[in-house]
Formats: C-alpha cells, sequence, structure tokens
C-alpha cells in the first residue's frame, strides 16, 4: 500500500515520530481491531484507534446511550440518548476517519457467541466492566490466540494489561478467581470519573497499537495501576500461572 497525499496528510504528526513509519502506518492499516464495549473506556479506545488508521474497527455494545452514561462516554452526545450504542459509536468514528470500515455487533457477549466474535480479530480491548464479561473476553481470546488488552477503572483507580496468549500472562494467569462479591466495586457501584476512565481507555488504544505494529512495548507480563487521586502509578510484574484454564494449552 502506498499512502495518499490526504492519507500523508492525516497521519503526518504520528508519521514524523522517530519510532514510527509508513511501514508500521500499513501495519495498521491491514489491521482488524474488536472493541468490545462502547462506553468509558470503549469511548477513547475506538476514537483513537479509527484516528490513528486501523483499517476495520468492530464494535461489540448491546445496549441503548442513557442520560447517566454522557459524563463518561464522549462518543455519546445527548441527542443520542436512547439509540444503540454500537450504531451511535460507528457513525462517529466514521464522522472521525470515513476511511476505516467500521462493522458495529449490538450483540450481548455470552459464552456461546464469544469465540465466534473475537475470532479473526488481529486485536481485541477489552472494555466491559464486570469481571464476568473480562473472564468471558480473555477467555475467548486464549482459545483463538487473539492479542488482548484488558483494563478495568473505578472511581480514581485504574489498571491495564496486555496478552499475548500462550507467551504472556492472561488475565485469568493474574486473577485465577473473581474477588468475593463486594470487595471490588465496578464503576457502576463505585462510581467513576470520566476524565479517569479517558485516561485509562487511551492507554488501552496505546496498547493496542503497539502490539499491532511492534513499535515499543507493550504491558505483556506487566499489569500497569494508576491512582489518579495522586497521579501514583505501578507497574506489578505478572507470569503465566502453570494449568492456567484459559491459556494453559495453548
Ligand atoms: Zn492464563
Amino acid at each position: 500500500m502506498t499512502l495518499t497525499a490526504p492519507e500523508l496528510e492525516r497521519y503526518s504528526r504520528q508519521l514524523l515520530m522517530t519510532e514510527w513509519s509508513g511501514e508500521a502506518q500499513e501495519r495498521l492499516w491491514g489491521a482488524r481491531a474488536l472493541v468490545i464495549g462502547a462506553g468509558a473506556l470503549g469511548s477513547p479506545a475506538a476514537t483513537y484507534l479509527a484516528a490513528a488508521g486501523v483499517g476495520q474497527l468492530g464494535i461489540v455494545d448491546p445496549d441503548r446511550v442513557e442520560l447517566s452514561n454522557l459524563h463518561r462516554q464522549p462518543l455519546h452526545f445527548t441527542p443520542d440518548v436512547g439509540r444503540p450504542k454500537a450504531e451511535v459509536a460507528g457513525a462517529k468514528l466514521n464522522l472521525l476517519n470515513p476511511e476505516v470500515v467500521v462493522e458495529t455487533h449490538p450483540v450481548e457477549l455470552t459464552d456461546r457467541n464469544a469465540e465466534a466474535v473475537v475470532m479473526g480479530a488481529d486485536v481485541v480491548l477489552d472494555c466491559t466492566d464486570s469481571f464476568e464479561s473480562r473472564y468471558l473476553v480473555n477467555d475467548a481470546c486464549c482459545a483463538q490466540d487473539v492479542p488482548l488488552v484488558e483494563a478495568g477503572v473505578a472511581a480514581f483507580e485504574g489498571l491495564v494489561l496486555s496478552v499475548r496468549p500462550g507467551e504472556s500472562a492472561c488475565y485469568r494467569c493474574v486473577f485465577p478467581s473473581a474477588p468475593p462479591a463486594g470487595s471490588r466495586r465496578s464503576c457502576r457501584e463505585a462510581g467513576v470519573l470520566g476524565a479517569m476512565a479517558g485516561i485509562v481507555g487511551s492507554i488501552q488504544a496505546l496498547e493496542a497499537l503497539k502490539l499491532l505494529t511492534g513499535v515499543g512495548e507493550p504491558l505483556l507480563d506487566r499489569m500497569l495501576q494508576i491512582d489518579g487521586r495522586d497521579m501514583a502509578q505501578l507497574v506489578v510484574h505478572t507470569s503465566r500461572r502453570a494449568g492456567c484454564p484459559a491459556c494453559a494449552r495453548v
């Protein structure tokens, strides 16, 4: 692929970076990313992937836009309340970058369809908001050997972990079982500031861009914890767990 003049202009500020290249841009253009959840994490993550020039972008979300979403989900505007989130997100992303092929999947991820949904993706961004859904996405990606960026955010706290199934620790290696009910609160229970979710979702996009292009060093066998109260950041080293039911067979 040769970049056209408008593409050279659109991507000029990332092409200027010494780490980036036309080759990295072409790898991105040939890639298919899947964003599961078009909410607080999915909004910034999908926006930056479309803007950067990922060729195909899938958006999975079964919900409709609610008024209480708008403070933290910047792909959704007030007139979108009541409309399907996947469709709203897809339309905005295509306004941002009309060259990107956006597929929308207004479906709920279940243990019956998860593997089929992630199949064929070059990277999956898990932008869901519960331990149950994160295990579901992690296990499907491990089964299909699809690289994954996991993340979570609640109140002022966020975490991000990238996974290459069979090579680095998966989400289930790091968290073999869900914490007891009530001990860790989701953003539905603990609340969240939109700006904090924006930081974590942007880091997810950055991780996906690194996984897709080979530029930089993704958070493989390392988990980033960030606390927005004082901006403290901790990188925790992780390792694969022998006999992990999700990734050991890969
Ligand atoms: Zn594992």
